[in-house]
């Protein structure tokens, strides 16, 4: 396998070298674990189809046992036609290992508890000897029908090793196809995880897989470790999802290993974006902006100094390009917003300004900005347009807002805007009387263009509930995003009033 080029701006703490990497997504089990988190069956197939685009080699799909819908949805991944090899979490039981088995998965994770604690709390009256017994039972049934065991001892990072390597030994004589050492409470550091990764990986034939936890925020660097200890697998999220505070991140996992270790996966790293934002958007779980890789504000930049060298040379503040990952970078203007920000903004407004009025301008912002005020585009806009006095024609005009929500009815709205001199009727329903005011601009704007929500954030100025609400807003139109503020006491208001004002920004 030929090794992964690296551009000599980016440091190597390694020598390249071709590793024979295979890596296990459990989003759809472990990630589906997240508190909170429940997916449809069809959901769970979109997701499938995009980690199989992503190019994993192992999809853990669910736990055929756990419900019928997880039956159903493994069985229709299993069915979808996926290059992906397909995989059914197990317990030591034969229930578990048929239902796996009827759902046409190709392989179970079947797990056994290996450190005393979990033995005693789950199994009670067994002992060590006896979760290996029933080990070697489970994994010989599940050969018998027919299906790829990776056998994971759970827990083994508070377990004795000593143990963890016999029941290996007893897994690998039943015909156990490969072996997983689960750091499933994340208390494992990255030395320890090399040197058992190593101790396992020469006293065994078969594969060895690591499968790691965050809750130390060590899970990335773990999995890179296990993979320099010779693991052959690993096993992650997308965005890290996971039991309390996740398992590795693919989308981190993945690029430190190519980028800083030159370990090549087969992850085509151009879906990385697009696979995060579908697990986001249909596990509700939302992105911390400044989370790697995928986080809104990993591309972005702010102050006035780094724009302008970012805009000469890119790789000034940044380590990979955000192209690499199916991305765009994303200039913001805050408080530090410099020249040359406001000068791309001028231009791609077709403005032109003096050097006195830029001076205004630059000093206007700032203003704000030392004030503690973000400044968005909108903002920005608005100056600009003061100084130069310019009258802007708002395209969209809200003309009339109806909202009814309250106690068993579901919060509806009806909207009338005005677009172009032309009035417009929409309606929409929502989770609550927001969502349903922005659901109804929504309806009316999609058959002009196809405008997306990428984040709302709120504020209450001062207390109490008469409270000045500050709501900032970005809209997304193909690559173009757009930041607006709507401040009313009214929320539903001024979250109406940012969203069209964004629109007359994007439109
Ligand atoms: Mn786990």
């Amino acid at each position: 396998m030929p090794c992964y080029r690296i551009p000599k701006t980016f440091l190597t703490i390694y020598p390249m070298r071709s590793v024979e990497l295979k890596i296990l997504d459990t989003t759809l089990r472990d990630g589906e674990q997240t508190p909170g988190v429940s997916l449809t069956v069809e959901q769970k197939l979109l997701i499938a189809r995009a980690l199989d685009s992503l190019g994993v080699d192992i999809i853990e799909a669910g736990t055929a046992i756990a419900s019928e819908g997880d039956f159903k949805a493994i069985k229709e991944i299993a069915n979808a036609g996926l290059n992906a090899e397909i995989c059914s979490f197990a317990r030591i039981k034969e229930i578990d290992i048929d239902a796996a088995a009827d759902a046409d998965a190709d392989s179970v994770f079947m797990v056994a508890p290996s450190s005393d604690i979990h033995i005693k709390s789950k199994f009670r009256d067994k002992t060590r000897e006896d979760v290996i017994e029933m080990s070697v039972k489970a994994i010989e049934y599940a050969k018998e029908r027919g299906l790829i065991v990776e056998f994971g001892a759970e827990d083994a990072s508070r377990a004795d090793l000593e143990f963890v390597k016999e029941l290996f030994r007893h897994a690998v004589d039943a015909g156990a196809d490969r072996l997983t050492f689960a750091d499933t409470v994340g208390v494992l550091t990255p030395e320890r995880c090399e040197a058992i990764m190593r101790e396992l990986s020469s006293e065994f034939k078969v594969p060895i897989a690591f499968h790691g936890h965050d809750d130390f925020g060590l899970a990335t660097a773990n999995t890179i470790y296990a993979v320099k200890g010779g693991a052959k697998e690993i096993h992650v999220t997308v965005n890290g999802l996971g039991e309390r505070a996740g398992n590795a991140a693919l989308e981190e996992v993945v690029v430190a290993l190519e980028v800083l270790y030159g370990i090549k996966t087969r992850i085509n790293k151009k879906r990385i974006y697009d696979t995060s934002k579908l697990v986001e958007k249909l596990t509700r779980v939302v992105i911390p902006p400044n989370k790697p890789i995928v986080g809104e504000n990993a591309f972005t930049h702010e102050s006035g100094i780094h724009t302008s060298a970012i805009l000469r040379n890119s790789a000034t503040y940044e380590p990979i390009s955000p192209e690499m990952v199916g991305r765009k970078r994303t200039i913001v203007l805050g408080k530090h917003a410099g020249r040359a920000s406001v000068e791309a903004i001028m231009k791609e407004l077709g403005y032109k300004a003096t050097p006195e009025q830029m001076k205004e301008i630059l000093a206007r912002i700032k203003e704000m900005g030392d004030k503690g005020k973000r400044v968005t585009d909108a903002d920005v806009r608005t100056i600009i347009e003061t100084v130069l006095q310019i009258k802007r024609e708002k395209k969209v005009k809200l003309k009339g807002l109806n909202v009814v929500c309250g106690k068993d009815i579901i919060p509806t709205a009806s909207i009338i805007l005005e677009i172009d001199g032309k009035e417009f009727v929409g309606a929409g329903v929502g989770l609550g009387p927001v969502d349903a005011a922005i659901n109804a601009i929504k309806e009316v704007v999609s058959e002009f263009a196809d405008i997306e929500l990428v984040s709302y954030h709120v504020d209450a100025i001062t207390g109490g509930t008469d409270a000045l609400v500050d709501v900032i807003i970005q809209l997304k139109r193909g690559d173009k995003i757009v930041t607006a503020r709507g401040a009313r006491t009214d929320i539903i208001m001024a979250s109406v009033e940012a969203f069209i004002e964004g629109l007359n920004m994007l439109i």
